[in-house]
């Protein structure tokens, strides 16, 4: 039997949803903003809206779960077990994965017998060696868990799977996938795989996001606690929710607002954001061994043609030559026919990838 699917994409502000048919077509899509709504309530409405629309009535529904801990390392059908060992993994992801959760437990009071799947953002990148995803700290913390992750799992797989069907022998050359939203990473790829990744144990590391800090040097952590007795609830909101784009322009965490802008911490905001993207490009390009494609995703990835063009132009010594005029046309290839690198733009879509993951598991 084909299934009709509903993913849900719920965070801390967000609940994105959709309608997939069997055949992989989305049929409707919808948000509700969270905190005037309980994620209880904002399931009921889902339905109701479901059913006043006409819409098939869905047979399974998948969830994107940002943290799959050392264990879960593909989707899974999640049953009551599953979900406290998932409940469990709070620890990694405090300020992800109960919002992740909610909706599981609300759909399942309101649906018993529904099967939901849980698929998760780590689990791409279960495929890296135990080496990349070290830390050099004591070994009894990597024991418990202390180790790299990485994140935006589903959009990567979904690249993957895109640039497969694009090209099919690019699977086999050295890509890396830079997934530019408000979180930005960007993952190494051989034979369609992770082997490395920008962001680490926390959805903290690596670039410079829209409100999160990326790379940064432990000690200010440290220094922060010691010299300023900021407490641990400051410094996380400092960390997540005040640095970024946002921090150090001092004016927008948005890309659009702040390309838009005139102002001196603007344009330094938009210039350490491309800096430190090559740099970190330049970490993967040593672990992959050179670099064959690059491919931009995700909000920034997908509609800023300066920001493609910079972050291509920093990588200019390896050959990359990016087609202006393609690139601002925003086509799927956008390099030039000398380019040593072939550029890529290609739009991400986790909600899909969530679906066919669902299927799968259900099949
Ligand atoms: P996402 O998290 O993938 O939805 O991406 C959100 C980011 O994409 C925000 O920083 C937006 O400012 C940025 N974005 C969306 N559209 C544009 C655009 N046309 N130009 C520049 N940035 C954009």
């Amino acid at each position: 039997m084909a299934h009709t699917i509903l993913t849900i994409n719920a965070g801390s502000s967000s609940l994105k949803f959709a309608l997939f048919a069997g055949n992989g077509e989305r049929l409707h899509k919808g948000a509700f903003e969270i905190g005037a709504l309980s994620h209880d309530d904002a399931m009921r409405e889902l339905l109701a809206q479901i059913t006043s629309l006409g819409l098939p009535a869905f047979t399974a529904a998948g969830h994107r779960v940002v943290h799959g801990g050392q264990h879960f390392t593909s989707p899974v059908r999640v049953n009551d077990d599953i979900l406290t060992a998932l409940e469990k993994l709070t620890p990694l992801a405090p300020l992800h994965q109960p919002h992740n959760l909610h909706p599981i437990t609300a759909l399942k009071k309101l649906m018993p017998n529904l099967p939901q799947v849980a698929c998760f953002d780590t689990a791409f990148h279960a495929t890296q060696s135990a080496t990349t995803r070290r830390y050099a700290l004591p070994r009894a913390l990597e024991a418990e868990g202390v180790k790299r992750y990485g994140f935006h799992g589903l959009s990567y797989e979904y690249i993957a799977q895109k640039l497969a069907q694009l090209d099919p022998a690019a699977a086999d050359r050295r890509v890396i996938v830079a997934h530019l939203g408000n979180g930005a990473s960007l993952c190494a790829m051989r034979h369609g795989k992770s082997i490395d990744t920008t962001l680490g144990f926390s959805a903290l590391d690596g670039l410079v996001m829209g409100t999160r800090c990326g790379t940064l040097d432990p000690e200010i952590v440290l220094y922060l606690q010691r010299e300023k007795g900021m407490s641990i609830e400051t410094i996380e909101d400092l960390l997540y929710r005040r640095s970024g784009l946002l921090g150090v322009s001092g004016i927008s965490s948005d890309m659009r607002e702040l390309q838009a802008s005139e102002e001196t911490s603007a344009k330094e905001a938009v210039e350490l954001f491309v800096f430190r993207a090559v740099r970190e490009m330049g970490a993967l390009i040593a672990s992959l061994g050179g670099l064959d494609d690059l491919v931009f995703t995700a909000g920034i990835g997908e509609h800023s043609a300066t920001i493609r063009s910079q972050i291509s132009k920093g990588i200019g010594w390896l050959g990359a030559s990016i087609d202006e005029a393609a690139n601002l046309r925003a086509t799927t290839v956008i390099n030039t026919e000398e380019s040593a690198v072939n550029l890529w733009m290609i739009p991400t879509d986790e909600e899909a990838m969530i679906a066919r993951h669902t299927a799968a598991v259900i099949a």
